[in-house]
């Protein structure tokens, strides 16, 4: 099956309101060529230089997101064009993502990214680290990010109910810090999580943002 056989098959077996980023990190430009001239228009790239050089060759509308671990010191060559950054797991990245927004003149949508895995390796936040961002006077006065939902990784396991719980964690913390942070926010609606392996139980779980490498573009 094509690339572009793919992708189609994959956007008729999700919701139509389930957004699909497909994973194009250690892909060629030419391979993310093939998946935009098929109507990708959403990849997802977990490293800043990659991310930069894929922009620069590729069609400039192209909504780029980046999903892997950002350090503070890298934000500025993704700030002038980042669409989402699925990654903030600390105060003083979001305060440097605040920063070079301003630098751009413009506001930059942002995913709390949440350790929701049983496994230690994963980056994320926890509940508590969260509201402390989201209650803490400075987060107000950042007028350069938007925080438009809440990111996660399940463990990596054969064991669909852990998979399942963990998601439904995530799910949960999103209906609560939407309900106490972002009542009246329209923006505040993104729930990603699921990936190839998992991207099934996800939706069920109330996923509205898939992120799909290997299925799509095949094994890294
Ligand atoms: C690589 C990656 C994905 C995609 O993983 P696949 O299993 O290839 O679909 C999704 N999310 C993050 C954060 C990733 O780093």
């Amino acid at each position: 099956m094509s690339l572009a056989d793919r992708i189609h098959l994959l956007k008729k077996e999700i919701p139509q309101d389930v957004v699909l980023v497909a994973v194009s990190k250690t892909k060629p430009a030419a391979l993310i060529q093939e998946a935009y001239d098929a109507g990708q228009r959403v990849f997802g790239e977990n490293k800043v230089q990659e991310l930069v050089d894929k922009w620069e060759v590729l069609p400039k509308d192209i909504a780029w997101h980046l999903i892997g671990h950002l350090q503070s010191n890298k934000v500025k060559y993704i700030a002038p064009f980042v669409s989402l950054i699925h990654s903030v797991d600390s105060f003083k990245l979001l305060q440097e993502i605040n920063k070079q927004g301003e630098k751009n003149n413009r506001v930059i949508p942002c995913l709390l990214q949440f350790h929701i895995a049983q496994e230690e390796t994963k980056f994320g936040l926890s509940f508590e680290e969260a509201e402390e961002i989201l209650q803490s006077r400075e987060f107000v006065e950042m007028h350069h990010i938007s925080i438009v939902g809440l990111m996660g990784m399940a463990s990596f396991v054969e064991n669909e109910e852990q998979i399942r719980d963990e998601f439904r964690n995530l799910h949960n913390y999103f209906a609560i810090l939407k309900s106490n942070y972002f009542k009246y926010n329209p923006d505040f609606k993104v729930l990603s999580m699921g990936m190839s392996g998992d991207y099934k139980l996800a939706i069920e779980e109330g996923s509205t943002m898939i992120r799909v490498g290997s299925s799509l573009f095949g094994s890294r």
